[in-house]
């Protein structure tokens, strides 16, 4: 199979799945009980706190595990909102973001939050500009994805955060195609708060991370025992945190020996890709290496993902949670206002382990293919 899904998930690395299973046969005390199996399993579980920490460059931020991203991300707004509601009640975003992102803050405007959605350029990106202008005495938070799942486009993290940085508003990225993938430290980058999921970086699904100020005492979405730091009850996954730190290390270790060779296979599908007649490519020219997204003319996209699922190649029509509807990339919308091209989205996304021989033998089906469905 040729596997070019990534941005969805990625494949377990087999030496993640041996650490959660040791992890797991040895370590299955209750890492909060005080006998001296927990203590073991609470030892095993801050050593992996640590090491996603020190990972990330992050000296003045704390680890939350959660079940993913999704929850890292809610907890991150919904708490934030809570924390100052007595401050304001304005939140920033862009009009790109992932569902998690959206529906909670759909949900807090129905609770009353005021949301300013800036809109993305041509290139799917907004500018530190923007931001700063739409900052008020009112905002407490501006939550924003950096690598985007659909196109690629990479918001400039670092110059926003540092156009934040004299206000109050505190400062949310969805980091989860980042993390990596892509070098980043958050020694250079001074963000608050930063969400991260396990299964886009060979590791586990089911679970994530929100790295946050040590000094922020968010208020949890989930009651109950008050583990990790009273911000997510309910008994600490040990085998999962000692597998997503594994991952994240592994993936971090590849990342600079793979890099030249992942940007030049995304060179060589986009500029094959942007030779067929009528394919657009959308994704912009300084995006993610490892993300295209394309729009082709007049073929229905799930016609295309059918055709090549049947050879064994597997591609993507918009983000997987929302790619069984028929409906425009919010994302490829934004960055284009055109609904078609937006319904005709497709994309390809490489992980690590992609050879150039997956990227050949998809190029050459896809090019048949689209000439077969003319
Ligand atoms: N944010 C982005 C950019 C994503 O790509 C995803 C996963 O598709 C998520 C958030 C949600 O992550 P999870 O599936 O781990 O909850």
């Amino acid at each position: 199979m040729i596997y070019l899904d990534n941005a969805a998930t990625t494949q377990p690395h087999p030496d993640v799945l041996e650490t959660f299973q040791q992890v797991y046969s040895q370590f299955w005390a209750n890492p909060h009980s005080l006998h001296r199996p927990g203590e073991r399993a609470e030892q095993l579980l801050e050593q992996a706190r640590k090491q996603l920490c020190s990972l990330l460059g992050a000296t003045q931020h704390n680890a939350i595990f959660t079940s993913g991203a999704t929850e890292a991300i809610n907890l991150a707004i919904k708490s934030t909102r809570e924390l100052y509601q007595a401050r304001g009640n304005h939140i920033i975003t862009t009009n790109t973001e992932h569902p998690a992102t959206q529906a909670s803050l759909a949900w807090l405007a129905k609770q009353g939050a005021a949301i300013t959605e800036l809109p993305v350029g041509a290139d799917g990106t907004v500018a530190p500009q923007q931001v700063e202008a739409a900052l008020t005495s009112r905002t407490i938070l501006v939550t924003l994805i950096h690598v985007n799942n659909e196109s690629g486009a990479i918001n400039p993290i670092a110059d926003i955060a540092r156009a934040i940085h004299p206000h109050q508003a505190l400062l949310h990225v969805d980091a989860v195609q980042t993390i990596g993938k892509i070098p980043f430290s958050l020694a250079d980058c001074p963000v608050d708060m930063l969400s991260l999921s396990a299964h886009k970086f060979g590791g586990l699904k089911g679970s994530g991370a929100l790295l946050l100020r040590s000094s922020l005492p968010l208020p949890p979405q989930l009651h109950g025992g008050g583990q990790e730091h009273g911000m997510r009850s309910g008994t600490a996954d040990v085998p999962r945190a000692a597998a997503l730190a594994k991952a994240l290390r592994l993936a971090i270790e590849a990342q600079e020996a793979s890099a030249l060779r992942i940007a030049s296979l995304t060179q060589t599908i986009q500029s094959t890709l942007a030779a067929i007649p009528g394919v657009q490519i959308n994704s912009p020219a300084a995006g993610s290496p490892y993300i295209t997204n394309a729009s082709v003319e007049g073929i229905r996209p799930e016609t295309l993902l059918h055709g090549l699922s049947e050879k064994g190649i597997y591609i993507s029509t918009v983000s997987a949670c929302s790619s069984k509807q028929a409906e425009p990339s919010h994302v490829i919308l934004a960055m284009t206002g055109d609904a078609t091209r937006a319904r005709q989205a497709i994309r390809v996304s490489l992980a690590q382990n992609t050879t150039s021989a997956d990227v050949e033998t998809f190029l050459s089906t896809f090019t048949q293919l689209v000439d077969q469905l003319r």
